[in-house]
């Protein structure tokens, strides 16, 4: 599939085989990464690297993640088509447009007002809408709730809370968790009302989730 990709981009066609040599396994993971213009979600001064496997800095001090890291987390996820999905920490919004790309229905909140504001612009431009809030991840979506799985994209030091509870059962969340010098990326299932069972992977660094929001 990866090979027959048309009417992508090509330097995103490029930088999903990449991803696959690197162990992404997910065609549909693959297919959904060729399909953003990675370009659009960094500052023009960074345009000559948006295709490289690396973070870039956005505004705020924050990070648009590796490419690897969006699709390590997105595979994690096994994502349905239609499947309600609420991402915590928007960024950039590309993470929310590979999530669009899987057919979910796509929720994602982020504590900048700056940040949401222009993330929201650009995937509008750029014909992907999912719901956007700007608030404290902490605090999750409960007139929402629940999901069929979650994603955080910054790094708590312990599992929040708030997020398990609107999980709906047999859902699951994907998280970085630890503390500033690294985190293990975690899976928590929730298996039952007040059961879950949690699942340890790869090593990864993200910027830490912060309580609050920010104007
Ligand atoms: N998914 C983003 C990655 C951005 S980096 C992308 O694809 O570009 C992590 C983001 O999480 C930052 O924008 C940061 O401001 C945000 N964040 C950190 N703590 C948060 C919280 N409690 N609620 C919402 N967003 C949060």
């Amino acid at each position: 599939m990866v090979n027959s990709f048309q009417n992508k981009y090509e330097k995103a066609v490029i930088l999903a085989k990449e991803l696959k040599r690197k162990g992404i396994r997910d065609e549909r993971v693959l297919a959904a990464i060729a399909s953003v213009p990675r370009e659009q979600f960094v500052h023009e001064s960074m345009t000559e690297f948006a295709y490289l496997d690396k973070p870039l800095p956005i505004e705020e001090g924050q990070t648009i993640s590796q490419p690897y890291t969006v699709a390590y987390q997105t595979e994690l996820l096994q994502l349905k088509p239609g499947e309600k999905v609420l991402e915590i920490g928007t960024g950039s919004g590309y993470q929310a447009a590979v999530l669009c790309e899987m057919g979910a229905d796509v929720y994602s909140i982020e504590r900048y007002q700056g940040l949401y504001l222009t993330a929201k612009e650009r995937l509008n431009r750029l014909g992907y809408y999912p719901r956007l809030f700007f608030g404290d991840g902490y605090e999750g979506l409960p007139d929402h709730a629940p999901f069929d799985k979650i994603l955080i994209t910054a790094a708590p030091e312990e599992i929040p809370e708030r997020l398990k509870e609107q999980l709906r059962i047999g859902g699951w969340m994907v998280l970085p968790l630890g503390g500033r010098q690294g985190q293990k990326m975690t899976v928590v299932t929730r298996t039952g009302e007040e059961k879950y069972r949690k699942t340890t992977h790869g090593d990864f660094i993200f910027v830490p989730m912060q309580k609050g929001t920010e104007k």
